[in-house]
Order: C-alpha cells, then structure tokens, then sequence
C-alpha cells in the first residue's frame, strides 16, 4: 500500500519530524477510560513498523497549571486538581464543570490533563525552536473542552494551548480539524479574533454531539469569517471528501495565508468505528494531509477521537509514515498488540458498503457558499453581512 499519495518523495524525505513519547507519557494517556490503551497500541504499531528511528523522539513536559491557565480557568483548573486526588465523582460543583457523565473523574485526571496539555506544548515548542517542521501528538487533540468545562471526554483542550503557544510566534495560525465531531472548543475559544482561523468538516445532524458547527456559524466580533464550517452527512467516502476538503482548503489559504497550522486528525471517521457515520480510510485523510503539508509550514499534528482501537493506531500509523514520505508493508508486522489486527492482520481499512447520504448538490452549494462567504466578506469585511448571511 503506497501512502507517499500525491506528495512530492524530495519534500517528504527532508521533512523533519519531531514526536513526542516516554513510556510514562503513554501509561498516563491509557488510563483514559474512553479509549483504553489506545495510547500504546498507536505507538507500538509505528515502532513495529519502524518508523521511529526517522522521527526526533522527544520527551514530553507535563504542562504547569500556569500553561493551562493561559486558556483554562482558574477555578476549573483547581476544582479539576482537588477532585482528581480522591477520584470523587459525587462533588455537587462538579456537574457546573461538566465532570461526571460524559467525562468520568477518575484518581489522576488532573496529572492526565496536564500531560497532555504539556506534550502538546512540548510539541509546538520544537515548531517554534526550529527543531523540526511536523511535530505529531497522537494522544492528544481533545478538542470539546471549554476554559471553564470538560466536554466530550475531554478535559484540557490541548489544541487550543497549541494554538497559543505557537501564536507566541506566528502572526497567523490555522487550525484544521478532520475529526467527526465538530471542533467547538477551539472555534469557541478563537471566535472573537482574526488571527486564528478555525476550520472544522464534522457530521451535523439532529441529535449528534455536540450540535454545533452549522454552516452560517462562521464567528464574531473581528473573528467574523475566521470560523469555517463544513457540514456533512454519513456516509461520505474517501474521494467526495478530498474533493470537499481541498476546494475549501485552497480558499482558506489564498485568504489566510498562514503562517503555521495545526492538524487534528480524529480517526472517528473511519469505516468500522463504532460511531458508524462516515466511512473513510487511512488513505483518504492521508491526502488530505499531504494536501496541506505541501504549503510547507510548521505544522502541528494531534491525534482525537477514534473508538475503533486498532482502526485508530492503523490510521495514525499511515499518517506518520505518509508525513514521513514511506511506504508500509500492508502486513502488520508482529509486536505486543499484534493479535488486535486480527482476522486479516493488514493495515489496510476497507470501507464499508453503507450508502453515502451527501447529495452532491448540497456539497456543491456548501462549497460555493463557503468560497462566496471568503472571497466577498474577507476583502469587504462586514459590508456585505446581509447578503453573505442570506446565502446560507
Ligand atoms: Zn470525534
């Protein structure tokens, strides 16, 4: 199985790569009760595949509750420390944080946030340091948390201390988010301002968590036209959401014109996760990245959601090897998790033959509206609010 796609061999072979990993890193991410083990089974596949050795492996830092703090709340930052000692679930103030349900506490939780937070931070920083052009954090991209709540099981929102930390030194950065659910807590977080352009292709669909993320919401205040939001229906497939992706991408860019980005590759889209909406494999987000990563900036990588465990390690393994510009055998390659591959043990995913239920009108309407809110609102500004509005 190829996974260079289009990519130009020269450009991928010189990239440098930096990719955050200790073993305590990884036993802390496994802890997560909604993805157990997840973590391990992601980086045993790409050490089994020998990819490390191509990659700077560096040691992530836990974030400091002052990193944090930069988004999160005080308040949420200390009440999230003090439940996380006992793991009680039965605090009363813990239902105005949105810890219980969807986010258990479990003993922990808080050195949990704060390492992924900090190995996202750690991340960025070697963007920022020159030490290399793509930095990839798989075990984080927990893009539903609020400064002030958990959402959606996550409880820091480690994308958006990314953003920050790289707005410390680029003027302009671009957040992309491929994950089925739409990226809320980042769009929310940057919604008011124009230096960062959020851009989100999720389900949006009654009852589908967590609601938001409709094609009008297109941000606030100077953020007006710096949120993008692609709705989609189930069932899309690898080529119809390249075609969407990249018409929408180009616009951005030619827009933007950013100066570094970060990717949140959520593998809930994937054909056999148990979320069963769309029904993508490793190869379709794998040009969907490379799309992006020929623009040549540094670029941030974070894993999300995926709850098919070993569709999620198959699909972030590909995208390492694609960032890296090699070529997987199609064999999963015997190691620790090997017997999780199972019956036909390849790396391959194969989508299902569930119906795609994007009209290809609608998608080409979404398409000329997002490029007609660009073009018209961006070089006008608020001028033409009503007719941009009225298209939606
Ligand atoms: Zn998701």
């Amino acid at each position: 199985m190829s996974c260079r796609g289009d990519s130009d061999e020269d450009s991928s072979r010189k990239r440098r790569v930096s990719y955050v990993y200790s073993p305590e890193y990884i036993e802390t991410c496994d802890t997560l009760s909604k993805v157990p083990n997840r973590a391990s089974m992601v980086h045993s596949l790409i050490e089994a595949y020998g990819l490390l050795k191509h990659m700077s492996v560096v040691k992530p830092e836990a974030a400091t509750i002052e990193e944090m703090a930069k988004f999160h709340t005080d308040s949420y930052l200390e009440h999230l420390h003090k439940i996380s000692q006992d793991g009680d679930n039965d605090d009363p103030q813990s239902v105005d944080y949105g810890l219980g349900y969807d986010c258990p506490v479990v003993e922990g939780i808080f050195d949990y946030a704060a390492a992924v937070g900090g190995a996202t931070l750690t991340a960025a920083q070697s963007l920022l340091d020159q030490k290399s052009e793509v930095a990839i954090n798989w075990a984080g991209g927990w893009h539903h948390a609020k400064k002030d709540e958990a959402s959606g099981f996550c409880y820091v929102n480690d994308a958006v201390l990314g953003i920050l930390r790289l707005r410390e030194k680029y003027e302009r950065v671009l957040y992309v988010d491929v994950d089925l659910h739409h990226g809320d807590g980042v769009e929310d977080a940057f919604s008011f301002t124009s230096k960062v352009m959020t851009v989100s292709l999720h389900k949006f669909s009654p009852g589908f968590f967590p609601g938001t993320g409709d094609l009008c919401d297109t941000g606030l205040g100077k953020g007006r036209w710096y949120a993008v939001n692609v709705p989609l229906e189930d069932g899309i497939k690898d080529d119809r959401y390249y075609q969407v992706f990249t018409s929408v991408m180009q616009e951005v860019r030619a827009q933007f014109n950013p100066e570094a980005m970060v990717m949140q590759l959520g593998a809930d889209t994937m054909a056999g996760d148990p979320m069963c909406s769309f029904n993508m494999t490793p190869v379709g987000v794998g040009k969907c990245l490379q799309y992006v990563l020929q623009w040549q900036l540094p670029t941030l990588l974070l894993g999300g959601g995926g709850y098919n465990l070993a569709n999620t390690a198959r699909c972030w393994t590909y995208l390492t090897a694609a960032v890296l510009g090699k070529t997987l055998s199609s064999e999963i390659p015997d190691h620790e998790f090997f017997t999780e591959y199972g019956p036909d043990y390849s790396l391959e995913i194969s989508p299902s033959c569930r119906p795609d239920r994007n009209d290809a009108k609608h998608l080409d309407q979404v398409i000329s509206t997002i490029k007609g809110v660009c073009v018209v609102c961006v070089m006008h500004r608020c001028l033409c609010v009503n007719r941009c509005v009225s298209s939606c």
